[in-house]
C-alpha cells in the first residue's frame, strides 16, 4: 500500500489521544466493522475461505488451496486499503483457474473493486494507485518471464510499467529487463 492519510495528532493523555480509553474503543468500533464487511463477503462465497488474520507492516495477505478449501492469510482490515487487500485475497479464491498469474491477480483486483462498488465503498487514492502499480508489477513480471502476447485486460496498464522497474529488477535477469524496457512507450 502506498502513503496513508494521517489522522491528526493528538498528543497522549489528552481527550481523543492515543491512549484515551473512548478512542481506544472508538478504533476498535472502526476495526470491527471492516472485518464484518470481510467476513460478510465470504460468507456469500460458494466456498467461504478460512480467514486469518496476522499482523504486518506489508499490507500484503495470501490465498492458499488447502484440504478440503481456502485458506486466506490476511492483516486484519482496518481501514479502507487494509479492507482492499483482504477482499482480494478472497477473490483468489474464485479467480484461480486462469494460467497466467497476472491475471489470476487481475482478476483478484476485479473482485475486490466490484465488492467495493456493490458496497458503495470509496476507492481511495491510495488503493487506486497501488492498484495500477501492481497491475504493472504483476505485468513485468510476466514480460520478465517471457510472456510474448500481453492480455487485454493488462494492456492498459504497460504505460505504467516503468514505475515498477526497481522491483522487477529485483526477481528478473538482466538481459530480460532489457527486454521489458523495450515495452516502455
Ligand atoms: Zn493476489
Amino acid at each position: 500500500m502506498g502513503l496513508r492519510m494521517l489522522a491528526p495528532f493528538v498528543a497522549p493523555g489528552l481527550p481523543g489521544g492515543e491512549d484515551d480509553p473512548k478512542s481506544v474503543q472508538r478504533r476498535r468500533r472502526v476495526a470491527m466493522k471492516y472485518v464484518n464487511i470481510l467476513e460478510d463477503i465470504n460468507n456469500q462465497l460458494p466456498v467461504p475461505a478460512r480467514i486469518e488474520f496476522f499482523k504486518s507492516s506489508k499490507a500484503g495477505g495470501k490465498a492458499y488451496q488447502v484440504a478440503g478449501g481456502w485458506l486466506v492469510r490476511v492483516p486484519p482490515p482496518v481501514d479502507y486499503e487494509t479492507l482492499f487487500t483482504g477482499i482480494h485475497e478472497l477473490g483468489h479464491t474464485v479467480n484461480s483457474h486462469w494460467r497466467l498469474s497476472c491475471l489470476r491477480e487481475y482478476y483478484a483486483e476485479m473482485f475486490a473493486m466490484q465488492c467495493f462498488k456493490r458496497l458503495n465503498l470509496p476507492v481511495t487514492k491510495d488503493i487506486e494507485s497501488h492498484h495500477k502499480w501492481y497491475m504493472a508489477f504483476s505485468l513485468g513480471q510476466a514480460l520478465n518471464r517471457g510472456l510474448k502476447r500481453v492480455p487485454a485486460e493488462l494492456k492498459p496498464y504497460r504505460k505504467y510499467l516503468h514505475k515498477t522497474e526497481k522491483l522487477v529488477c529485483d526477481g528478473g535477469s538482466w538481459k530480460r529487463i532489457s527486454r521489458y524496457h523495450a515495452f516502455v512507450p
